[in-house]
């Protein structure tokens, strides 16, 4: 790494980390904010995808009434954008290894990029509440399918995309649109453990977009404890029992480390 910690950031890993090895029902949730080290730009910050892209354009209703959209976004998703052929960064790893070592419990994510489960973070483990470009769907069915099944699929015309093998109706990527419903389970089950969680840890998102922001509320509602890593304000920075401001990538491997450590496992 290259510039030494200061004194502050050093006492909030080793807090941070005090408070992970203590806790039985933690749950990391992230945004944007993890994967902008792995190139993938966030949708709000000072270069964010929404400076220079209309987000109606990415409506559902969109996607269901215009062929030119649906074939825009299929190619995109065939040629590994939103994340396919990015790699996990460190913050990802450090992530995956407290849920490997059953440190973290549940990994709640808005992102659509699939780096948590490339980094090894176990499907039964990983709630992706925005989908994810790992896999399509059917959104006549909802069947889903995986992508490296999918990207080989001919697109159809005239509706643009390929046609669900199941029920005839339209292929999209796994990633969920504004105006999208969100996925059941997942949403179901993200409130489910934000309730349980005795910690709650925050990585890289302003907690702006609801449903999804609402999850680590659950966790203050019921009395466990917040924590907060992002670069910019955030809208549950009142309620966080540890704030900090730094890159994810250069703060968690550390934290992972005295965790590790403090459990006997490092
Ligand atoms: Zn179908």
């Amino acid at each position: 790494m290259a510039a030494e910690m200061p004194a502050s950031l050093k006492e909030a890993q080793e807090v941070l980390a005090s408070w992970l090895a203590e806790s039985r029902s933690a749950v990391v949730f992230t945004g944007a904010g993890i994967s902008t080290e792995s190139g993938i730009p966030d949708f709000r910050g000072p270069n964010g995808i929404w400076k220079t892209q209309d987000p109606a354009k990415f409506h559902f209703e969109r996607y269901l009434d215009d062929p030119d959209m649906r074939r825009n976004s299929w190619r995109a998703y065939v040629s590994g954008g939103m994340g396919a052929q990015a790699e996990p960064n460190p913050a990802h790893e450090a992530v995956a290894k407290l849920v490997q070592y059953g440190i973290v419990r549940w990994v709640i994510t808005q992102n659509v990029d699939g780096l948590h489960a490339r980094s090894g973070v176990p499907e039964e483990r990983l709630l992706e509440l925005h989908g994810s470009s790992r896999f399509a769907k059917c959104i006549a069915c909802w069947q889903r399918f995986t992508r490296d099944e999918t990207i080989t699929w001919p697109i159809e015309e005239p509706a643009g995309v390929p046609l669900c093998p199941r029920c005839g109706g339209l292929m999209k990527p796994g990633g969920v649109s504004f105006g999208e419903p969100m996925p059941e389970r997942e949403t179901a089950e993200a409130v489910r453990v934000s309730r349980l969680a005795d910690l709650c840890l925050v990585v890289g998102s302003t907690l702006t977009v609801y449903p999804a922001a609402s999850m680590p509320a659950y966790t203050v509602e019921q009395g466990g404890r917040l924590a907060i890593l992002n670069i910019g304000e955030t809208t549950l920075d009142r309620f966080a029992d540890l704030r900090v401001e730094a890159k994810a990538a250069e703060f968690l491997p550390r934290v992972a480390e005295l965790v590790l450590a403090a459990r006997g496992l490092g």
